[in-house]
């Protein structure tokens, strides 16, 4: 099997999974206990937090430990909620945990503008820009999109919400962290969000990180962990090996090999006229049409041949069209034939020429048999 889906989820390392071990069945204590053990779990935990810190490049701020990035959106969007009338401002490309998290929001009163995209796939920054005012509560935009692999420019975004209001910025950072290179403290981000099954630790555990912990209120109520911000027992096993994972990869490495396997696939599939690739940033994710082949078609006939892509992310396959693809002005025909191919650092790029030549020959022959 060729797995091209490492945008849905990446297999977890070895090493991941034996310290995964070695905290679920050794070192299990209770972080939270007053004992030795439990004390000695804790320092454990505060060590993981300085890792994907430092790994953030961040000066200041915490992090925040949560059951993934679908709770860290959660938190720091509802966590920054305060009385009165405040506006919010999303980009049309955020992930459902973001946008469903909008439309609550509006459901509860809020006033919620959404930015469209542009061709490229990033969110239109004219426009965010216009519609800063004082009362800007929050502004969203994820760093990299799980659709498309565009790249936002978040270090211009902050500048210009900074200017134009005093509103904070969240960032989904699920397909950005430990793939691509970036400072917390050069995007000037308020809250960033990660997610360790993106980069090879395990499913159910992610941070929300926090540059400054009094803009923020919790959202669970409980037992005050997690600096009060996250209560519940830490999921320390999830979280040493979410640590493993986060200093195992070599983000330039990794980025230098994923750009190589990224562009052996563009260069084979650019070969067929009827293929259309849009062009993204990011070396992990691509996303591709193909004249007169359904992109759900495609990705069926695929699987039978041993090669698993999908059709848009995983969370989002089950509506109708697009609506990251339709806010790029891409037309429907073109958003219901497209397919999303992503990969991970780790794989040969023998893999992707056979994946590549076995992409062509399926399309070619649905759109044979479709005409
Ligand atoms: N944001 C983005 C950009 C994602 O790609 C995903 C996973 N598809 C999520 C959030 C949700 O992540 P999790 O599974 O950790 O809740």
């Amino acid at each position: 099997m060729i797995y091209l889906d490492n945008a849905a989820t990446t297999k977890m390392f070895e090493g991941a999974a034996s310290e995964y071990k070695k905290f679920a069945c050794e070192l299990f204590y209770n972080p939270s206990s007053f004992y030795r053990e439990g004390r000695k779990v804790k320092e454990c935990l505060e060590s993981a937090r300085k890792s994907l810190l430092s790994k953030l490049g961040a000066t200041q701020g915490d992090i925040i430990f949560t059951s993934g990035a679908t709770e860290s959106n959660n938190l720091a969007i509802l966590g920054s909620r305060r009385n009165g009338s405040w506006e919010y401002i999303f980009s049309m490309g955020e992930h459902p945990s973001v946008y469903n998290v909008a439309k609550e929001l509006e459901r509860q009163g809020a006033i919620v503008h959404y930015v469209p995209l542009l061709a490229n796939g990033k969110v239109d920054i004219d426009k965010i820009e216009n519609l800063l005012n004082e009362k800007t509560r929050l502004v969203c935009v994820m760093h990299v999109s799980n659709e498309t692999g565009a790249v936002n420019d978040i270090a211009t975004i902050s500048k210009i919400v900074k200017s134009k209001s005093n509103a904070l910025l969240h960032v989904d950072g699920v397909q950005a962290f430990n793939k691509i290179k970036f400072s917390i403290s050069d995007l000037g981000a308020d809250t960033y969000t990660i997610s360790a099954h993106k980069f090879h630790g395990p499913k159910g555990v992610g941070a929300l990180y926090v540059k400054n912990k009094n803009g923020l209120k919790n959202i669970v109520f409980g037992g005050g962990q997690e600096g009060n911000l996250r209560s519940g027992t830490e999921n320390v096993a999830g979280i040493m090996a979410m640590k493993w994972a986060n200093e195992q990869i070599d983000i330039e490495k990794n980025y230098k090999n994923t750009l190589q396997l990224k562009n052996t696939m563009v260069d084979l599939l650019s070969k067929d006229k009827n293929i259309k690739i849009i062009e993204t940033d990011s070396p992990y994710i691509m996303s591709v049409s193909f004249k007169g082949v359904k992109g759900e078609t495609l990705a069926r006939a695929l699987q039978d041949e041993g090669v698993l892509v999908s059709t848009g992310s995983a969370c989002s396959t089950k509506k109708m069209g697009n609506r990251i693809l339709e806010s790029m002005g891409i037309k429907q025909d073109e958003v219901l034939s497209s397919i999303r191919i992503s990969f991970n650092a780790y794989m040969d790029r023998k893999e992707i020429v056979e994946a590549g030549d076995k992409i062509l020959k399926t399309a070619s022959k649905i759109a044979n048999l479709e005409i």
